[in-house]
């Protein structure tokens, strides 16, 4: 099994705090989509013939497109790819994007599960993050999406804002929850380089809030997710029984995954592909029939430490006897011998090591100690 991530390169508006690639200029989209269909033809092996189980559409703004692109999308995977009878497909999608007709034609193309960018319930704050939509069209978008008939709908919230406080924050949850949706994630606000945000720190227009006020507000999530039936599954994922991302899922599970469009990754047991993050040079190699990507051989080293980079941050955590078997005794006795250092921020069930809720505060400063370094 296996899935098939489709990167949308165009956003309507370049975020504060975000440092995904994308373009705001729009006038190239449809030259990029055949360009996309072409990389998809052309890596039809890639994933050597496993069945795809998992289709998700990320971005970017994947609800840039036209639903002619998303058909032409969806029809290129399926003519070239063995897709099985129920994949889940995964459409991420912006509040300002959600009209009737377009959700409706989503869902008759065969999306399935939609993730909605709300980011915040604050006007102010959808502002300051220089988001293109309001609040009110977040609601209207969720509304509109189970109108439609779409049961599986995940939700984004940011924390850790200089607007937050712990009992707006707690307010914020309680409306998102009060939506009726299947999944929730939710990022702490980071200070990416490159970013409007990062920029505006430098020039001390703006300051990053307390790591103890973030600890809180994440401690809140925490509690009004489980009060809310919600499961965390992965330290910034939750759901309702039944509703996790398989896309994702099986990323952290170390699936192999055919990442198609400019910035893009790509991982088949041995390696990784990094597609050029550019739209002009992505497009202009396929013209040119030259190299979009760069690519890694990965060692068992690497293997190691992607391993316990994200297991660590699942609910099933690192499983010592999957680590034996995976990457040897000698991997197996390093694991154990630096995880007791780790002592409050680990519990263990049976083989599997998991992080308690102390710990998931501290969940990569803990993965990279457990890194094997040669
Ligand atoms: S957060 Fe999403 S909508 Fe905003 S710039 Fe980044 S990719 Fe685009």
């Amino acid at each position: 099994m296996s899935g098939i991530y489709i990167h949308i390169p165009f956003c309507r508006k370049a975020c504060l705090y975000c440092d995904f690639h994308f373009s705001t200029h729009l006038l190239r989209k449809k030259e990029l989509v055949d360009t996309l269909c072409i990389e998809l033809q052309q890596r039809k092996n890639y994933l050597e013939e496993k069945n795809i189980e998992t289709i998700y559409f990320g971005g970017g703004t994947p609800s840039t497109l036209d639903m002619i692109e998303v058909a032409q999308i969806l029809n290129t995977i399926y003519t070239h790819f063995s897709v099985t009878k129920n994949p889940e497909i995964t459409f991420e999608i912006n509040p300002e994007d959600a009209h009737f007709d377009y959700l409706q034609e989503l869902k008759t193309a065969g999306v399935n599960r939609l993730s909605v960018g709300l980011q915040s319930f604050n006007d102010a704050e959808l502002k300051w993050f220089n988001r293109a939509h309001t609040a009110q069209q977040s609601v209207a978008c969720i509304k509109k999406a189970q109108q439609v008939g779409f049961q599986n709908i995940s939700i984004d919230l940011i924390y850790g804002s200089k607007f937050q406080t712990p009992e707006n924050w707690m307010h914020t949850l309680q409306t998102a929850f009060s939506l009726s949706v299947q999944h929730l994630s939710s990022y702490n606000l980071t200070v990416e380089t490159k970013t409007q945000l990062q920029h505006r720190i430098a020039q001390k227009k703006e300051q990053t809030i307390s790591n103890e006020l973030s600890a809180q507000l994440f401690d809140i999530l925490m509690m009004e997710a489980e009060k809310n039936g919600f499961f965390q599954y992965e330290i910034s994922n939750f759901c309702t029984p039944n509703f996790m991302s398989l896309h994702n899922s099986r990323y952290w599970q170390g699936f192999w995954y055919l990442g198609v469009g400019p910035s893009a990754h790509s991982f088949n047991g041995v390696s990784r592909r990094y597609n050029v993050k550019s739209n002009a040079q992505y497009m202009q190699a396929f013209k040119e029939n030259k190299k979009y990507f760069e690519e890694e051989i990965l060692t068992t080293e690497n293997k190691y430490n992607e391993y316990i980079l994200t297991r660590l941050r699942t609910h099933k955590g690192c499983n010592i006897e999957e680590i034996r078997c995976l990457f040897g005794e000698k991997y197996a006795r390093y694991f154990l011998n630096e995880i007791q250092k780790q002592g409050a921020f680990i519990q263990t069930q049976e083989s599997h090591f998991c992080l308690t809720k102390q710990g998931k505060h501290f969940a990569d400063g803990i993965a990279s100690d457990l890194f094997y370094l040669s």
